[in-house]
């Protein structure tokens, strides 16, 4: 029997590259001739060794991180970070406050963690929805706030920040959980930056944390040990056991952003596969609509409704039944908003995005009245 084709456009974790899952499978039971998979390795073996320093070498390269910039890999997910950085910065200033940017879900969760560590502010007026990154001259920046905390893509809301953020002061820290390496980033500008890997560089298990080096050594006395920094980055890595098989992965696929072109690469063919979908909500007469403001909408997760601004519940299901006879799944937006959500992060290639846009189209010949 052919097999179909499957699309997926999931949120996370996600398409993994083909080549990768390939590779995977192929030195699953006797990595590199050695007998055994990675997944029965001692993590203080040479040959994990290997992988890990060859993993945080590639992200070295690909991103131009600075020397004095630690890189760790942690367990926890995003959410073990929202915990680990106010544990681990909050107290960098003896007043113990923290600066939230506010823009969805992610950031909000963050925010509330916070709170239990130390006074957390939100620098903008509260936003009524999440569709838009508030105005930066509107933003209040405590200067004496240890940092300036803000979630760089808004994974189910689809808001992205198309700038930097200049905190003048505080320390910056941005969650990159759903935008990593989806284009080049001057890490010199941040503190911190944090993410999971099960987006864009790999699968669920290890988040890589960047950490200027000046920053550690200052977390509250209450910080688990696992998740303290400077612990962690004295053990390179290895205070506990890490993800060993996680951290594997996310070294193929790092290997594979290298070897098509790097972040610049991924950064223009994002943009293409992005246009592709937005061009055919904004031609649609409001048959599609996607909520958030033209310049803050993501690459990488694009929400939208089908039918009306509000969205017509029957049609959305509709399509997405038939996006999933045509292969396409994972389109469900997130159960907080409904909707539709098609996620593109760098393995999702043109041809997918271009497969999703032209059944859209069809879509809406079909439907519209
Ligand atoms: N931050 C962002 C931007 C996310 O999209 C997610 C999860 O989707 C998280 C944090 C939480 O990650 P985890 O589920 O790994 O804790």
């Amino acid at each position: 029997m052919e097999s179909k084709q499957t699309i997926n456009f999931g949120a996370g974790p996600a398409k993994l590259p083909q080549s990768v899952l390939l590779q995977a499978q192929k030195e699953l039971t006797n990595y590199n001739g050695i007998g055994i998979s990675v997944l029965e390795m001692s993590h203080r073996s040479a040959d994990f060794t290997k992988i890990i320093n060859t993993t945080e070498n590639l992200l070295r390269e690909l991103l131009k991180i600075p020397d004095n910039y630690k890189v760790l890999f942690l367990q926890g997910g995003g959410s073990g970070q929202f915990s680990a950085v106010p544990l681990n910065l909050i107290g960098l200033k003896e007043e113990r406050r923290a600066d939230y940017i506010v823009t969805g879900t992610w950031s909000a969760k963050a925010a509330k963690e916070a709170e239990k560590y130390g006074k957390v502010n939100v620098v903008h007026p509260k936003l009524d929805s999440y569709t838009k990154v508030p105005d930066s001259s509107s933003w209040a920046v405590d200067p004496n706030a240890s940092y300036l905390y803000y979630c760089c893509n808004e994974t189910v809301h689809g808001v992205e920040f198309n700038f930097t953020p200049d905190p003048k002061g505080p320390v910056l820290v941005s969650d990159m959980s759903s935008n990593f390496l989806s284009r080049p980033v001057d890490v010199s500008k941040f503190g911190l930056i944090f993410a999971g890997a099960q987006k864009n560089v790999g699968c669920a298990g290890v988040t890589v944390v960047i950490v200027r080096e000046d920053l550690l050594g200052k977390a509250l006395k209450e910080c688990p040990i696992v998740l303290d920094y400077q612990v962690q980055a004295g053990n390179s890595s290895l205070y506990n056991t890490p993800p060993c098989f996680s951290i594997y992965i996310m070294g193929l696929v790092l290997e594979w952003i290298k070897n098509n072109g790097g972040t610049e690469a991924m950064e223009h063919l994002n943009k293409q596969k992005s246009s592709l979908i937005y061009d055919v909500i904004s031609t649609s007469n409001g048959f599609y609509s996607c909520p958030v403001d033209p310049d803050c909408r993501s690459r990488m997760n694009v929400p939208f409704r089908v039918g009306s601004s509000q969205g017509d519940e029957a049609l959305e299901k509709k399509f997405l039944d038939g996006a999933a006879k045509l292969g396409m799944i994972s389109l469900k937006g997130h159960r907080s908003v409904g909707g539709i959500r098609a996620s593109l992060y760098n393995a999702v290639t043109v041809e997918d995005a271009q497969a999703l846009a032209n059944y859209m189209t069809r879509f809406l010949q079909e439907h519209q009245s």
